[in-house]
């Protein structure tokens, strides 16, 4: 049975191109309606409550940003305004509750090698996986090569 409403959940990175490629190409091939997902972690969450700032202002500014790359990015796959989604939260969690509002069954998160510490940690993709209710492809990206030689 084809699909109907794919989720691609983008970062905004390197890998970002070849994962919603790969969702756009689906979409067509199942004649299903493409929703394409960025996640803002809101920086209070990434720097914990340690810091005493109001971060609001840096926040608008992110949100402003991420929002243009996004209707760039959908702009040129031919993605309606409606099915562009703007939120923030956690990626693991935003990714599984948006796929569920849109009635989505298939998600297309990308996914690279880990080691080490990142292993021990887990992905957005590993965190997807154990809560989505639908399908999830993830889609092998090479993760660009940092100037020591780690990925
Ligand atoms: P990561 O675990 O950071 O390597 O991310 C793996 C995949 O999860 C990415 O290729 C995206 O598909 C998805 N992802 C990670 N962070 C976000 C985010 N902030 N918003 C939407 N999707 C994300």
């Amino acid at each position: 049975m084809p699909y109907q409403n794919i989720l691609v959940a983008v970062d905004l990175g390197a890998t970002t191109e070849t994962v919603i490629e790969r969702a756009a190409a689906l979409a067509r091939d199942n004649k299903a309606a493409l929703h394409v997902l960025h996640v803002i972690e809101p920086l209070a969450i990434t720097y914990g409550g340690d810091i005493p700032m109001d971060f609001s202002a840096i926040q608008e500014e992110i949100h402003s940003q991420a929002k243009q790359q996004l209707d760039r990015l959908c702009s040129g796959l031919g993605v309606d305004e409606a099915n562009r989604h703007l939120v923030t939260g956690r990626p693991e969690s935003e990714i599984p509750s948006q796929a569920k509002a849109i009635n989505g069954d298939l998600i297309v998160v990308g996914t690279h090698a880990r080691w080490g510490l990142a292993l021990l940690l887990g992905s957005t993709t590993d965190g997807v996986m154990h809560s989505a209710e639908c399908d999830v492809l993830a889609v092998k990206v090479d993760a660009p090569a940092t100037e020591d030689g780690s990925a």
